[in-house]
């Protein structure tokens, strides 16, 4: 499990994201990363440990109004600096939650085809295929890549070449988009959003969004419009964190029957 976090606005991303980011901590916090476009260039950063460590490495200058960000509980590769997340290839950064069943053979192609490795991760591939299939449309080049992939995957991608858009997309994990006014976010959970927005968009299976400041564009795989519904989070989030439970400990070990059925 994994947090995923992403907003696009005027406002600047980096305290936004990595406020979200604190949220979803409970999802992961192996390591953590945050890719912001910032005068034209990909300013990545991350940290091996928990969000605190990424916080005090960020130079104070990251100023941006598009970024990704990434609280991570590894899958494939160490929990280390080099597999945490966003993973860039050219002018792409992606964050992803989940697990691409098919990485190994989507990587040795990728080298043949001349990409170079540098995580030991499953998502890396995410971001050289998105790489290998740009042709100046970046919804499209996620589209094209996300039909070779098994697996399961919340993913949100920046591009430098098409810096007003975030491009999100989900199978088999969690992924919400809060709409605002002038700016959206995207997130795995309601809580990392809700102080800024409370009407969130729920992404179904399936379905790929192209989110700029003033709109929210979600289709199908197959290139179907989708109108989705905008819900209003009328519920106390920090109560519902805790499941009015005292302490998360205790929460999640009275989870723990569901949790091991749910497995
Ligand atoms: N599979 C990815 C990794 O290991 C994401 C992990 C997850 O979502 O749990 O970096």
């Amino acid at each position: 499990m994994c947090g995923i976090t992403a907003y696009i606005g005027a406002k600047d991303a980096t305290p936004i994201i990595l406020d979200s980011l604190r949220k979803l901590e409970y999802r992961g916090y192996d390591s953590a990363g945050i890719a912001v476009i910032n005068d034209d260039e990909i300013f990545v950063q991350k940290s091996e440990g928990e969000l605190d460590r990424l916080c005090e490495s960020l130079p104070k200058s990251v100023s941006g109004n598009i970024g990704i960000g990434h609280t991570r509980w590894a899958t494939h590769g160490s929990p280390s600096m080099k597999n945490a997340h966003p993973h860039v290839s050219g002018d792409i950064a992606v964050v992803h939650n989940g697990i691409i069943e098919n990485f190994e053979s989507l990587k040795e192609q990728l080298i043949e085809d001349g990409y170079e490795f540098i995580s030991d991760t499953d998502t890396e591939v995410l971001a050289h295929l998105i790489n290998q299939n740009y042709k100046g449309d970046i919804e499209a080049a996620v589209h094209d890549s996300l039909e070779c992939v098994d697996g399961s995957y919340a993913i949100a991608v920046i591009c430098k070449s098409d810096p007003d858009r975030l491009i999100t997309a989900r199978k088999d994990s969690p992924l919400v988009i809060g709409v605002g006014e002038g700016e959206n976010f995207i997130a795995s959970d309601i809580p990392a959003i809700v102080n800024y927005s409370r009407d969130v968009i729920y992404m179904d299976d399936g379905e790929i969004a192209s989110i700029g400041r003033d709109y929210i564009e979600v289709k199908t795989f197959d290139g179907e419009i989708v109108d989705k519904s905008v819900h209003t989070v009328d519920w106390d989030v920090n109560a519902a964190e805790k499941a009015g439970y005292d302490h998360f400990m205790l929460k999640e070990i009275f989870e723990q029957p569901e949790a091991v059925r749910n497995a």
